[in-house]
């Protein structure tokens, strides 16, 4: 497991009203790139994080696909070593969360945060990722942080050596899935397709994972346990059979979604939610442009997120010296 302390660097602190060339929401592998690539072009950049930099690289467990890090690279470390080349330039950083866009179709944009200041950017890069997906049921509200996870990597240390599940079946399952397989004695997969939806490795290393019981065409409508949960109810959907599961956590991976906070009404978005935009990284918005995970995409990953960034970065600067 990667141990190494995070080590708090100086970063440029802006200050309340202060103007900039570029502002960047979220400080994942696709705001990070953005912010390399536009101060290596010389804009004043500012990048609003309101949690960690590293975005969900940093819960990503070890990161195998990323080009150049043969035998994989841990997600953290990976989300430090982008921090750490981001910081060699002079880039203005502030954590907080950004809760609005106002002005949008002004040449100069006000963005409003949580903390009630506000800063001023000719274009900004919305580069917020995605959240998991709520399961909007009963037994969820009745279980969180009790049994309930949405985060494998924060939570495996209460289930070492239990029985788990996991549910969903695309790649962030899967990945979860064999995470988990490394601490716990058993985990169910359940998903309510027949098939898995992940990158053909993933698949099979999950496939062929003699701790992964993989449950097709299934979902959980219920749980039960005293305090903590104890065990869940899984329905056949093809055959409406019950069986009562006992497994002490329950970690839902059932799809992320766009956070709705920084999205102005007046940006396009597709039907589930995830802003369109256009080669370049514009979107239908003079000066707005988005990249990474946040993005109407086919392919979501830390590859991906880096290059949109970096696009992003690039026309926004072309955009601005035009
Ligand atoms: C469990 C898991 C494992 C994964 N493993 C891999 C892997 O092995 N390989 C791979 O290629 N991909 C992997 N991925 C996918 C990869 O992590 C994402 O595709 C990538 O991180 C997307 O980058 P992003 O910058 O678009 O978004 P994110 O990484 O989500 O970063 C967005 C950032 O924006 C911040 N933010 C959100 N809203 C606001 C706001 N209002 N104000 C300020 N900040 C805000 C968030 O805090 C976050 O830091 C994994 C994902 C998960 C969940």
């Amino acid at each position: 497991m990667f141990e190494e302390t995070l080590v708090e660097t100086e970063k440029l602190k802006p200050k309340n009203g202060e103007y900039f060339d570029l502002l960047i929401i979220g400080a994942g592998p696709a705001g990070m790139s953005a912010a390399l690539c536009a101060a290596r072009a010389k804009l004043k950049v500012l990048i609003i994080e309101k949690a960690l930099p590293g975005g969900d690289t940093a819960s990503a467990y070890v990161v195998d696909n990323y080009l150049g890090f043969p035998g994989g690279i841990f997600g953290e470390k990976l989300a430090s070593q982008m921090e750490k080349h981001m910081n060699e330039y002079n880039i203005f950083y502030t954590c907080e969360e950004v809760e609005d866009i106002l002005n949008i179709h002004n040449p100069i944009k006000t963005i409003k945060t949580s903390l009630g200041y506000a800063y001023r950017a000719k274009t900004v890069i919305i580069a917020a990722g995605l959240k998991p997906t709520r399961l909007e049921t009963d037994f969820e509200k009745r279980f969180v942080g009790r049994g309930i996870s949405y985060y494998a990597k924060c939570d495996v240390a209460n289930y070492q050596d239990q029985d788990v599940a996991v549910m969903g079946g695309g790649n962030c399952a899967c990945y979860a899935a064999d995470y988990l397989s490394g601490f716990v004695n058993k985990i169910y997969l359940i998903h309510r397709s027949d098939n898995i939806k992940a990158v053909r490795m993933l698949k099979e290393k999950v496939l062929n994972n003699p701790k992964i019981i993989t449950m097709w065409d299934s979902r959980v409508v219920d749980a039960f346990g005293i305090d903590k949960l104890e065990k869940i109810k899984i329905v056949n959907i093809n055959n409406d059979q019950y069986t009562w599961v006992d497994v002490k956590g329950v970690f839902v991976y059932t799809g992320r979604v766009p956070s709705k906070t920084v999205l102005s009404v007046d940006i396009m978005v597709d039907e589930a939610g995830f802003i369109i935009t256009d080669e370049f990284m514009r979107t239908n918005i003079q000066g707005i442009y988005a990249a990474g995970d946040i993005r109407s995409k086919q392919i979501r990953q830390i590859p991906t997120a880096v290059s949109d960034g970096m696009i992003a970065a690039i026309n926004a600067e072309r955009n601005l010296f035009k």
